[in-house]
């Protein structure tokens, strides 16, 4: 064993021996944060809408008017063409692509039947791809670039192959790498030609509004570009609450062209007599508009800044020196990637493991679990407590340094 390997297992071993428990596999929001949005028990200002819509009746497929106004304005897109359903925006992507296969989207026959294929930024939101393993759709992988997908190789595919259906897309704080896609690759998205007809942008702006520094990045506006670039009907939006109030109960809402609009109505009509309109009403009381929501955020960031800062200072400190080792400081979002050498996630992630720390697992952010060079770490900051989050930082980055060093 060298000197440095030796240290680095002493090292390690001596956090090992302070028997830390800790999950860090999911970016949940902490309790704290949750807490900021306790008015939430107390705002339901009655049941009726502001038109006097009785919410605790059934009906209102695409949501009550103040809220889909509430999404409207934060996504920039009319109230009319939003529609706010569920409390997971995970749920409207899952039904999108469902009704896709079984039914075609405007102006295609159903994807199911015609081998559909989806592109796949990678590294991306494990989540996404669990959705086309379980529905039967092909992932291919396209590299993600500091400015975005790697338009090249996008265009080519897409303007070639007719089974390709869609593509999954994190424009802004991407998950896990905080990626921003540059207004650039948003108007190429938008303009290019694809050999299918029906081809549809799953643009999750889950992380639109959460900002970790003062730049509060903005980028293209993907419904606007597509529609001047002849593709009105190319994106769906997604986005809700669920890091804004409360994870578990917040409102979710897809914005997209009229056509997607009327097409999603007919079809989540037929799943359901309507959404929870009660949670619509205390939401758009407790989040009003834009700017209050706005606000909301930056006590989010308040919190999880912290904690972010803890991990690269970790990082910084056990790992600047580790060739082949880097991580990305995001401005935004929930997570930071950890990029080992080829061939040492796995190792680090079960080294962690031994130390108490639960990771995500290694691979997670590729379709089918594979990372090809076994060399993406989520980190997800947002759960632990900021002493939690420091030691646990510190813990990784020893398991990282002992991989490496044996
Ligand atoms: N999209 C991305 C990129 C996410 O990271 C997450 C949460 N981890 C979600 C969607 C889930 O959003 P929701 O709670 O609205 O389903």
């Amino acid at each position: 064993m060298t000197t440095a390997a030796h240290s680095a297992q002493a090292q390690y071993d001596q956090f090992r021996q302070r028997g830390l428990q800790l999950d860090m596999s999911r970016g949940k929001p902490a309790p704290d944060q949750l807490d900021l949005s306790n008015d939430l028990l107390d705002a339901l200002p009655g049941f009726r809408a502001a038109d006097g819509t009785d919410a605790r009746n059934y009906g209102l497929g695409v949501g009550l008017p103040e809220a889909r106004a509430l999404f409207g304005g934060l996504l920039g897109v009319p109230a009319a063409q939003v529609a706010v359903d569920s409390s997971a925006s995970l749920a409207l992507m899952h039904d999108v692509i469902v009704y896709a296969l079984l039914n075609g989207v405007p102006g295609g026959q159903p994807w199911v039947g015609q081998q559909p294929v989806f592109l796949c930024p990678v590294p991306g939101y494990d989540r996404h791809f669990s959705i086309c393993e379980a529905r039967g759709i092909k992932m291919i992988n396209v590299p993600l670039k500091d400015d975005g997908p790697d338009m090249d190789i996008v265009e080519q595919l897409v303007a070639n192959d007719p089974a390709i259906k869609g593509m999954w897309c994190v424009p802004k704080y991407s998950n896990p790498s905080g990626t921003v896609y540059s207004d650039a690759v948003v108007r190429r998205l938008a303009a290019m030609k694809t050999a299918a007809p029906d081809f549809r942008l799953m643009w999750d702006d889950a992380y639109r509004f959460h900002h970790l520094t003062d730049e509060k990045v903005r980028i293209a506006d993907v419904l606007a570009e597509s529609a001047s670039a002849g593709h009105p009907d190319r994106a769906i939006v997604f986005a809700s609450t669920s890091k804004v109030s409360w994870a578990g109960s917040g409102i979710a809402a897809l914005a997209a062209s009229p056509a997607n609009i009327a097409w999603w109505t007919r079809h989540a009509g037929i799943r359901s007599i309507g959404p929870d309109k009660i949670n619509q009403l205390r939401h758009v009381r407790l989040l009003k508009d834009a700017a209050t929501v706005e606000a909301l955020m930056m006590r989010h960031a308040a919190l999880l800044k912290p904690k972010f800062d803890a991990v690269l200072a970790q990082f910084g400190a056990h790992l600047g020196d580790v060739a082949g080792v880097s991580w990305t400081v995001p401005k935004g979002g929930y997570f930071i990637d950890l990029v080992t050498p080829p061939g040492f996630a796995r190792k680090t992630i079960a080294l962690a493991k031994e130390a108490g720390i639960t990771l995500t697992p290694a691979g997670a952010a590729y379709p089918y679990g594979v990372d090809p060079e076994d060399s993406h770490i989520r980190i997800a900051p947002s759960f632990p407590s900021l002493p939690e989050i420091t030691q646990a930082a510190e813990g990784i980055a020893l398991a990282l340094k002992l991989a490496v060093a044996a």
